[in-house]
């Protein structure tokens, strides 16, 4: 339906008189000017016509049969349709009266008669237009009221001089408040966030005191829900004077942008599957609480949590699945660690404690203010329990264990990355011991890299010093109980930590290479004291040294074992050199050239540590040596582990067959002696016979002992 003339090529104009011959000058005069013109000849007619032909102009004489022009008006303005509809009304010049009437009846304008048609002509067109305009304006302002409501926009304005304070629909929904009259500024302010309710009646203050315009966010708090933002936003118009008349503005909701820029703030430091804190936050936060820690003398914890085998759920299940749970485990997480720290107040202050989530199935648990690195231990030991109770996602029974690494700041490092990668090992350690366990980055895990270099330093030291001294244990013939031999064993009597065990300080010797000065030390010193106890009288005594790798590396070994051989007068048949399988990894070509030159010079070999490293005993074929020891695992397993004496036998009559001769080493017991009596093995050593002796007390040893034929 059309309901406006716009749409119309012509405005169209009613004229409305009882005269016909007015009605004709009147149409005659408009169509001249390019208006349409319809007709009625009275107040009642002209309502029907409006009604049906929807003019844009209504030209009305005052004085009219049936109804006449003013009760036509009012009527016609009744009806909201036709409110803003120019009204043209004639009238005689002088009927004042008639005049006011048809004003308050809601005439548009007059013009007196008798009518001069040029000049109605004009006035016609000009009213056109403003209804035009008004109507332009009345839509747009329609179209403003809708946008502002579609944006959530409203506006406000308090008259300064009376006080009137008006505001939209829109802002009465925004503050919840009443609609229509009853906004005041009071109330408006009233709903405001306590909060923020300071801030935005001071903008309001200094608009009003100095005329600033504002723009300020604040909350409302809802009867239901979360708090409601809006922008709020005034400034005062003042007269031609510069009298401020009113404070105007508009009030918007921007609680979906505030949302919106929350959610980027958030997902900056967060991960988006679990909403845990992301590794850029458990940094900053580790940064900040080390600081913290260090200032007051206090420590940080750092629990690292990975999933055993997550990537197995993945594939069964599908990521899906994959990623309910991480969603789940996050929330335990968070639940176990927030309980904890409520029920045990011990632990962790409740929002002191940060659960991240690092990527994968890696989680990080913040511990800023634990008191004793024990506190950290409990947490871990909670959180991996926890997570040890089967999940139910989407109808799957999903059980997963975790492991976790703790590391403590600062002793396990100064910064963020050192207690990371501490944690990471330290999962690493937990992992390999016992998935669903958890595990203290060792210090000593550091500690053993920094005791090393000052044991290198110490050791360097020590050569020169005379702390190094030879201690040596007797090899018995089984069958025989005779002495045929002495392992020398190095020892090592540190000026403040006193003795240090061989298996402590060798590896280090052997990594700054200080291996080859210990290794001939321990050659010349045993050669040299061998050849003293031959002069006592014990002619037949052997003497075995441990070599390292490195010494049978240099192609030296031959020559500085004959030299040492001949400067302290052994011969060469009386020295057995030991060597282990692991030493034969690296190399190996080298070292067996190496072996060969020694049995070259008369000099025997025995393969120590039998059955500990990788070597099958077929390899054994392929090996220059004379002796094979077996290790100590396999003889204290005698009596106790049926499988290892079966190899023990088997270990003994193989090397038989390949013409090889049996030590065992480690020998403790009465009973392990009679098993490898039984089973031929050659020789033993161990506590049972003699624990490794310097060398007077050994001499003595000799003295005293009797052989007896078992
Ligand atoms: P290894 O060559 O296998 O030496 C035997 C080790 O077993 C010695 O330990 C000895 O004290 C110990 N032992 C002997 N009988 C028994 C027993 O009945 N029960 C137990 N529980 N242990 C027994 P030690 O002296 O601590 O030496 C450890 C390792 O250090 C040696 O193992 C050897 O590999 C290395 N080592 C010692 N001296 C030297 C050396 O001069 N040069 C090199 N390269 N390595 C050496
Ligand atoms: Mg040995
Ligand atoms: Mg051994």
């Amino acid at each position: 339906m059309e309901s406006a003339g716009h749409s119309r090529k012509q405005p169209r104009v009613l004229v409305v008189d009882d005269t016909a011959t007015l009605r004709q000058m009147a149409r005659d005069a408009l169509e001249e000017d390019g208006l349409e013109v319809v007709e009625a000849a009275d107040g009642r007619a002209a309502l029907e016509v409006v009604a049906e032909q929807r003019p844009d102009l209504v030209l009305m004489d005052v004085n009219m049969p049936v109804l006449d022009g003013c009760a036509a008006c009012h009527e016609l303005r009744l009806n909201p349709e036709w409110a803003n509809l120019p009204v043209l009304m004639m009238t005689a010049s002088d009927d004042v009266e008639s005049m006011r009437t048809a004003y308050e009846a809601g005439a548009t304008d007059f013009i007196t008669k008798p009518i001069n048609w040029l000049i109605l002509c004009q006035r016609v067109r000009y009213m056109l237009r403003m209804s035009r305009t008004a109507a332009d304006l009345e839509r747009s302002q329609v179209q403003l009221a809708k946008a502002q409501r579609s944006a959530g926009l409203g506006n406000w304005e308090l008259d300064l001089r009376s006080g009137a304070f008006r505001c939209s629909d829109e802002v009465c929904g925004l503050y919840e408040l009443p609609r229509g009259q009853l906004a005041t500024p009071a109330a408006l302010l009233e709903r405001i966030h306590p909060e923020d309710r300071d801030l935005v009646g001071t903008a309001l203050e200094l608009a009003l005191s100095d005329g600033t315009p504002f723009s300020v966010d604040h909350r409302i708090q809802l009867s239901d829900g979360p708090d409601r933002h809006v922008h709020l936003q005034g400034e005062v118009s003042t007269s031609e004077d510069g009298d401020p008349l009113e404070l105007s503005g508009t009030a918007q909701d921007v609680s979906g942008r505030k949302r919106a820029e929350e959610e980027v703030r958030f997902l900056a430091y967060h991960d988006s599957l679990t909403r845990l804190g992301n590794q850029r936050l458990f940094r900053d936060r580790l940064n900040h609480g080390l600081a913290q820690a260090r200032r007051q003398g206090e420590i940080v914890g750092v629990v690292l949590l990975d999933l055993d085998h997550f990537k197995r759920i993945n594939d069964t299940f599908g990521h899906s699945v994959g990623d309910m749970l991480l969603q789940r485990v996050a929330d335990r997480l968070q639940n176990c660690v927030r309980e904890g720290d409520t029920v045990t107040r011990s632990l962790v202050a409740p929002d002191d404690s940060t659960v991240s989530r690092f990527g994968g199935d890696e989680f990080m648990v913040l511990l800023p203010s634990v008191r004793r690195p024990q506190e950290a231990g409990h947490v871990a030991r909670r959180v991996v329990d926890v997570l040890a109770h089967p999940f139910d996602l989407d109808g799957h029974q999903v059980v997963v264990t975790a492991s976790a690494g703790i590391s403590i700041g600062p002793t396990d490092g100064e910064d963020v990355d050192a207690l990371l990668r501490n944690a990471v090992a330290a999962m690493y350690a937990a992992k390999e011991r016992a998935r669903g366990s958890y595990q203290f980055y060792e210090r000593s895990m550091n500690d053993v890299v920094r005791r090393n270099l000052e044991l290198e330093g110490e050791l360097r030291a020590a050569l020169d010093a005379d702390q190094l001294s030879v201690h040596y244990q007797p090899k018995v013939e089984l069958a025989t109980n005779r002495i045929t031999s002495v392992e020398a064993l190095v020892r090592w009597t540190h000026p403040e930590l006193g003795s240090v065990p061989p298996g402590q300080f060798v590896p280090v010797a052997e990594q700054a290479g200080l291996i080859v000065a210990v290794g001939e030390f321990v050659l010349r010193t045993a050669c040299a004291q061998t050849r003293r106890w031959h002069e006592a009288g014990f002619e037949d005594l052997r003497i075995s040294v441990n070599l390292s790798a490195q010494q049978l590396r240099t192609d030296e070994i031959t020559f500085t074992v004959s030299q040492i051989l001949h400067e302290t007068g052994l011969l060469p048949k009386y020295l057995d050199v030991e060597i282990t399988e692991s030493m034969m990894i690296e190399n190996k070509g080298v070292a067996i050239a190496a072996l060969h030159q020694l049995k070259g010079v008369g000099i025997t070999v025995s393969l120590d540590d039998f059955g500990t490293g990788y070597s099958s005993l077929s390899y054994l074929n392929s090996l220059p040596v004379d002796f094979v020891k077996i290790d100590r695992t396999f003889v204290s397993a005698i009596g106790t582990d049926p499988n290892n004496a079966v190899i023990t036998a088997a270990i003994i009559s193989m090397a038989h067959t390949l013409g090889l001769q049996v030590v065992a080493e480690g020998v403790e017991t009465e009973e392990q002696r009679r098993f490898l009596l039984e089973r031929d093995c050659d020789e033993m050593q161990g506590y049972l016979f003699s624990k490794p002796l310097p060398a007077d007390e050994l001499t003595e040893l000799l003295r005293n002992h009797q052989p007896q034929r078992s």
